[in-house]
């Protein structure tokens, strides 16, 4: 494959970096250049956020009829589709993630975009009871410009999650993509435009996070913040979006329980927990790999998910066999090889792994292999901080209430798994887990339709469905007095 360039779109133009500053994206399987791409800094981050706003004052975008608005976001969608299989395979080169997983995250970014495009014609007012002689109705409006961040895990998925709800109720937006994983966002950008979006109105900056990200979150022409990524970032935005009191949207990070009790259907619970925790070599937010499993099943779960992990596929991206694919940076790898040798000190029994594997013909990747802990207790590093690795850590519990107690004994709040064949139970649950999404027998089920939000230090504000309007508009109250109704100091 050529070596891919990636530069900033502005105003629909793609440029360098006034400096010419550049920096490489690596490939994960190989650790060899992939790419170069821009490096945007704070002048840089002015022109886009500048060409951003331009496109919102002179209404090209927002002042289009909803309907014309929906139109072109579907084109998007279809333009995604068409371009599916060079974007998959674009995408597993530069985030290491398998071929299968990119291949389904372009048709989600499709999906998507299909389902904001409902919103521009859903946006809708109130009006409220008042005296005769006055007429008083609410209405949404665009903030403006927002500034979109987004992590590594799902580029192009995440691309369209961030733009795509901002976009649909009217704003302009400039996004920064992860360091990591810049190629794709740059095609996300050409698609934009081909389907209609003004130029301006999404705009790409590439760069790092101290630099790029951070002059995005202070830029005072920014008025809204959509951001996925770790808790300790989102802490610093928060606190570098408070001199100019912006509304900031946060998705963070996780460490979410999977709680299997002795009545689940076992099988569907070692399925379920293996695709939880090994999905995308661990590195997603929800990830379940924090297991807790009833002592009465502890033992024959164990055996089963230990099996069934040593028989995953660890390997190159592009092979179509291939389940866990390198993590996306040696630094990345580093972190995670950190927190499974902490095991010695911790006192953890390894039950699988705990070594890097790199499978023949990619020797200089990210490779590590899936590994499982046994005999954790709650007081571990292991099993209270976000690892974003193929990592379980399995904890036993007595009973439902110690079974709610370890579960919500973390920072984190922002999923949890239930397994279990009984409904009272499931719903016991329900109430009592802390966090933003409760899935019973079915990680990770998602549809656009259904909002969610972090709980704890997982997150503040609401991602997806038609919460998404209230997400990426101000209200507005508007009062009307048509009855002649004099000052009370006239
Ligand atoms: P992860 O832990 O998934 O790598 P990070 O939270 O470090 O995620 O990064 C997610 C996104 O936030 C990336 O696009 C990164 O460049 C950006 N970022 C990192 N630091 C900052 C910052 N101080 N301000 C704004 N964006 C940042």
């Amino acid at each position: 494959m050529p070596t891919a360039t990636a530069q900033h779109l502005i105003d629909g133009h793609e440029v360098p970096s006034r400096s010419g500053a550049t920096f490489e994206s690596l490939d994960p399987a190989t650790g060899a250049p992939l790419g170069t791409v821009s490096f945007g800094d704070e002048s840089d981050v002015d022109r886009a956020v500048r060409s951003a706003a331009t496109a919102f004052d002179d209404g090209r975008w927002h002042h289009l009829a909803p309907a014309e608005r929906a139109r072109r976001m579907r084109r998007v969608a279809t333009l995604l589709d068409d371009n599916a299989e060079r974007l998959a395979e674009l995408e597993a080169r530069d985030s290491g993630a398998p071929l299968t997983k990119t291949r389904g995250d372009v048709g989600a970014a499709a999906g998507l975009f299909n389902y904001f495009a409902q919103l521009p014609e859903h946006v809708s007012g109130r009006t409220y009871a008042t005296e005769p002689g006055y007429f008083i109705y609410s209405t949404r409006t665009p903030y403006g410009v927002v500034g979109a961040i987004a992590p590594w895990n799902f580029p192009l998925l995440l691309a369209g999650w961030k733009t795509a709800p901002a976009l649909a109720v009217g704003n302009s937006v400039v996004l920064k993509m992860a360091e990591q994983t810049p190629l794709s966002t740059s095609e996300f950008g050409r698609i934009c435009l081909e389907a209609g979006i003004p130029p301006g109105v999404i705009n790409i900056v590439h760069g790092d996070g101290p630099t790029t990200g951070a002059a995005l979150v202070r830029h005072p022409h920014v008025r809204k913040i959509t951001f996925t990524g770790s808790t300790d970032v989102g802490r610093q935005i928060l606190r570098d979006a408070a001199q100019e009191i912006k509304s900031v949207h946060l998705e963070l990070g996780g460490k979410s329980p999977n709680i299997v009790f002795a009545d689940a259907d076992l099988g569907q619970a070692v399925d379920g927990s293996l695709f939880t925790t090994f999905f995308n070599s661990g590195q997603v937010c929800t990830s379940g790999s924090r297991i807790l499993v009833d002592e009465r099943v502890a033992d024959e779960f164990c055996q089963a998910f230990v099996e069934r992990a040593a028989k995953l596929v660890v390997g190159n991206p592009l092979d179509p066999a291939t389940q866990l694919g390198p993590l996306v940076s040696r630094a990345q790898q580093e972190r995670v090889t950190g927190y499974i040798n902490s095991w010695r000190e911790e006192g953890a029994t390894v039950l699988l792994g705990s070594a890097n594997s790199t499978p023949a013909g990619t020797e200089g990747g990210y490779f590590v292999a899936p590994t499982v802990f046994g005999a954790v207790t709650p007081d571990m590093r292991i099993a209270r901080e976000e690892i974003f690795g193929p990592v379980a850590t399995v904890i036993p519990f007595s009973d439902e209430q110690q079974a709610v107690k370890l579960a919500n004994d973390v920072e984190y709040g922002l999923a949890a798994t239930v397994w279990t064949q009984d409904l009272g139970r499931a719903m016991r649950m329900s109430e009592q887990l802390e966090a933003g999404i409760i899935w019973t027998n079915c990680p990770n089920h998602g549809q656009w339709n259904v909002p969610y939000e972090g709980h704890k230090l997982s997150g503040l504000g609401e991602d997806k469905g038609l919460e998404s309007i209230d997400t990426f508009t101000q209200l507005k109250t508007h009062h009307v007095n048509f009855g002649g109704h004099r000052s009370r100091w006239a």
